[in-house]
């Protein structure tokens, strides 16, 4: 008998599996790895394997998201972090790991404790009771099929295909202006205008550009028409991009009062308006390649990246549609859901996930309820962008970054504002820690 069964040993399902045996709940913990199953990029049987770098990225807590969030999740007793923080290796500010050693002393710490059955079974079917989904960006098909039937099958994706991000405040709004085509509606889109020896120049630099390769077995993953790289389209015919993402048709330039030759429109990506995606420029140009080629785009010059393009295989739910602000679908409350199948993406943020949502389970199994880490925590920031922050028309995966935070308000130096988020968000999470005061009589 158990109190919550988690599927994924993962990321995700490792943390959240943890945070609820540390709380004294008992835990299924339900891998297939180990029982004759495999996904097309693990190579181990390990818990929490690291299926490509070694790296859990910046460990900067003063001026960089990630590093806040590690800071986070040491102090909220993170298993991923203890153990990456034991076989950690050297590699200047950012946090890498012995790989084997780190996934061992996950596999030992969750298998020896009293709280945690480890069970090597496949899941095919959505299991009763309270769950935490953690299968991940490679959950099996038998299973996917499952959460497919529970969510809606056009609100569960196979691929990732992302457009690179781009950081409001680093756009020049004096060569880019807002406007919808034939001015209709709210001025919703920003326009970096080309003209015609701009366009064919960025057309055979996309052609040529160093491209990264798809793996042989993300070639046979379904729905991939649906997202054609930038570069592939461009391939089609020079006017192929002006007649689709880049057409220029009803956008007057205010500075011209005429159409561009072509254009490049950004879509707003957060409810906060602090981050902006290229439309339709999903892509498989490596990242050097992306930053190089997409600042001689007019109006880009600056252009500050949250996010590059990318386009690889990737389950995922449409999350900020589907679920509560503690991660339950709402249409089936006792199914929580973790890591990067919520649609964050790495590592780090699939662990963040698991770990919150190992605590809002255990709030719930003790009959509380925990409220939400304030969005000025690189926690709540992740946990808000996928329950509700971002766009779920264009839900797309995403690192943590401080676009996903609240602004800072008033002017500052941009060389003070990363201290400024920081500072604040551990404000933020020491007052969330804080016993609550004791409610006012009336
Ligand atoms: P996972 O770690 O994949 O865990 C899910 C677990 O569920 C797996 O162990 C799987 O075996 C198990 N499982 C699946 N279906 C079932 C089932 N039906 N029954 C029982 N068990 C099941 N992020 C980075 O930060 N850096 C990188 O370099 C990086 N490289 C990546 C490379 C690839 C090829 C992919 C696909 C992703 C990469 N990511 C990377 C993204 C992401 O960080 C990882 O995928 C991460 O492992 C996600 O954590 P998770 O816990 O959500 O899923």
């Amino acid at each position: 008998t158990h109190d919550i069964h988690i599927v994924g040993g993962g990321l995700a399902g490792s943390e959240a599996a943890w945070q609820l045996a540390e709380a004294g709940f008992k835990v299924r913990l339900s891998e297939m790895r180990g029982g004759g199953d495999h996904t097309p990029a693990h190579q181990t049987d390990g818990l929490a394997e690291l299926v490509c770098s070694n790296s859990f990225r910046s460990d900067d807590a003063e001026a960089n998201a990630v590093g806040l969030l590690h800071q986070e999740m040491r102090t909220l007793g993170s298993l991923i972090l203890t153990q990456a923080d034991a076989h950690r290796v050297p590699a200047g500010s950012a946090l890498a790991v012995d790989r084997d050693g780190y996934s061992a002393g996950v596999t030992g710490a969750l298998a020896a404790h009293p709280n945690v059955t480890l069970v090597r079974e496949r899941v095919d079917a959505l299991p009763d009771g309270p769950v935490i989904l953690a299968t991940g960006p490679l959950t099996a098909p038998a299973l996917a099929e499952a959460i497919g039937g529970a969510t809606g099958r056009e609100a569960l994706a196979f691929f990732d295909a992302l457009a690179p991000i781009v950081h409001h405040d680093s756009i020049d709004m004096e060569v880019a202006w807002k406007a919808s085509r034939w001015d209709k509606g709210e001025a919703d889109y920003i326009n970096c205008p080309m003209d015609k020896d701009q366009y064919l120049a960025f057309h055979a630099a996309l052609i040529a550009g160093e491209k990264t390769p798809f793996k042989d077995w993300e070639q046979d993953t379904p729905y991939f028409e649906g997202c054609m790289p930038i570069e592939v389209m461009a391939e089609r015919g020079v006017d192929t991009l002006r007649y689709g993402p880049m057409k220029p048709v009803g956008l007057d330039n205010p500075k011209t009062g005429r159409w561009p030759y072509a254009v490049v429109q950004l879509r707003q990506d957060n409810a906060q308006g602090t981050l902006w995606n290229i439309v339709g420029f999903q892509t498989k140009l490596k990242h050097a390649e992306q930053v190089r080629l997409f600042r001689t785009i007019p109006g880009l010059q600056n252009a500050e990246f949250a996010r590059l393009g990318g386009l690889h295989r990737n389950t995922f739910i449409r999350s900020p549609e589907l679920l509560d602000t503690t991660l339950r679908l709402k249409s089936r409350p006792n199914l929580r859901f973790a890591g990067q199948i919520t649609g964050c993406e790495g590592y780090i943020e699939s662990a963040a996930i698991g770990l919150i949502a190992g605590r809002f389970a255990a709030a719930e199994l003790r009959g509380e309820s925990l409220a939400p880490p304030p969005p000025e925590t690189a926690l709540g920031a992740l946990l808000n962008h996928i329950t509700g922050g971002a766009e779920a028309a264009t839900y797309q995966p995403m690192n943590v970054n401080f676009g996903l935070f609240p602004p800072i308000p008033g002017r500052t130096k941009k060389a003070d504002r990363k201290r400024l988020y920081t500072d604040r968000g551990r404000e933020a999470l020491a007052a969330w820690l804080s016993p609550r005061p004791p409610a006012q009589l009336p």
